[in-house]
């Protein structure tokens, strides 16, 4: 295991922005997850875990500790029933790669998260979601590496607490976890989701079946509209999380804003959609400040045009919050995780 000093993370990340990490390196193994973690303690510095970097922002002024990113790879499929497989990847594994080899061998579950950038181990933490379908859906376990007790623990689907984009490796009593495999359930027989607006426009207007190969096509179709080319302009995809409110909340919304969309959670709570606000009341679409702005087919995802900074994209993001707070009362928080002192 090499450990570098004062590596630029900017290139680490799909934004393409953010200052040096003190030290840097990549873990292959669990001995090398071992032996970065032996490393920190020893500099009394702390850890920051990173994946493919597409859904961080980091500060301008780096990361003071040790940043290590995950490389550990290797996935294993094996049949439970015959209907149901379990496949357990690593968390350094390429998550659409996954997708795709699911898709290939005939397994559903997955699909319509097909094209969601970064690594296996980075898809509970934030419990990644689309198109009607999370990632908790299938998760059986995850194994982690804790550093505190120097061992590998699974925790079960409940024990991950997964919520709307969110997890127990976002609270404080999980964030320490660096996760190193993933078990995940899927299925032999048909069952696809396509009830999703997006989706069900799709077979509608291409007047075709909706196939499990097909339902990978479309989301990956719909996508390319919805995200820029991660190769000519940097982004972390949805900058912002959709508000969660109580049923009185959504009376006051409703009764403000008619046409705002609105989706019933299980728990009795209800999804906003924030692009309809950011679009319909805050006019933010195709906004540009200097060298980052909000990208013009999809108001959600806030992109850097290059030669920017992080602080830029910070004061842009503050400056959406505060007017939909001043707008709609509502409070948005960030998707993206930030990384260091902004
Ligand atoms: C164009 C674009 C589209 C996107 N679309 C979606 C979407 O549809 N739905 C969605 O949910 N997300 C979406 N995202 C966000 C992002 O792709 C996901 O959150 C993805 O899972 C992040 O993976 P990563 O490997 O890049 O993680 P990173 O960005 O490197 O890390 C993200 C967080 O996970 C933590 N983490 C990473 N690996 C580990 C590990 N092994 N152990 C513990 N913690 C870890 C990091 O510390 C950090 O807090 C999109 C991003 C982009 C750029």
């Amino acid at each position: 295991m090499t450990i570098k000093r004062n590596v630029s993370l900017a290139p680490y990340t799909t934004l393409k922005l953010g200052g040096h990490a003190k030290y840097f390196t990549c873990a292959s193994s669990e001995k090398e997850l071992r032996e970065a973690f032996d490393f920190a303690h020893s500099q009394n510095i702390p850890v920051f875990v990173l994946g493919d970097g597409s859904n961080v922002l980091i500060s301008d002024n780096g990361f003071q500790g040790l940043v290590i990113q995950v490389k550990i790879c290797g996935i294993n499929f094996e049949d439970i029933t015959r209907e149901s497989v379990s496949i357990v990847a690593s968390a350094g594994d390429s998550w659409d790669a996954l997708v795709d080899a699911c898709v290939t061998k005939g397994l559903y579950g997955i699909e319509n998260l097909s094209g969601i950038p970064g690594t296996v181990g980075a898809t509970p933490v934030q419990n990644v979601g689309a198109y009607g379908v999370e990632v908790s859906d299938v998760v059986k376990w995850v194994e982690v590496f804790n550093p505190k007790t120097n061992s590998l623990e699974k925790l079960s689907n409940k024990l991950c607490q997964f919520v709307y984009r969110g997890s127990i490796f976002k609270k404080e009593e999980g964030k320490h976890f660096v996760i190193v495999r993933v078990c995940y359930i899927l299925s032999r027989q048909k069952k696809l989701h396509t009830g999703y607006k997006d989706l069900e426009h799709y077979f509608k207007d291409n007047d075709t079946e909706p196939t499990l190969k097909a339902v990978r096509e479309a989301v990956l179709a719909i996508r390319s509209k919805k995200f820029p080319d991660l190769s000519s302009v940097g982004t972390a995809g949805s900058f912002f999380k959709n508000p969660i409110v109580d049923e009185r909340e959504m009376q006051r919304l409703r009764a403000l804003f008619p046409d705002l969309p609105l989706f019933n959670m299980q728990d009795g709570t209800c999804k906003v959609s924030l692009a309809w606000l950011l679009d319909n009341v805050g006019k933010w679409k195709g906004v540009r400040r200097t060298n980052v702005g909000v990208f013009e087919n999809q108001p959600l995802v806030l992109v850097h045009y290059g030669n920017g900074n992080s602080s830029e994209l910070k004061k842009l993001s503050d400056e959406i919050a505060k007017d939909i707070k001043e707008k709609t009362g509502l409070t948005i928080i960030p998707e993206v995780t930030h990384v260091g002192i902004f």
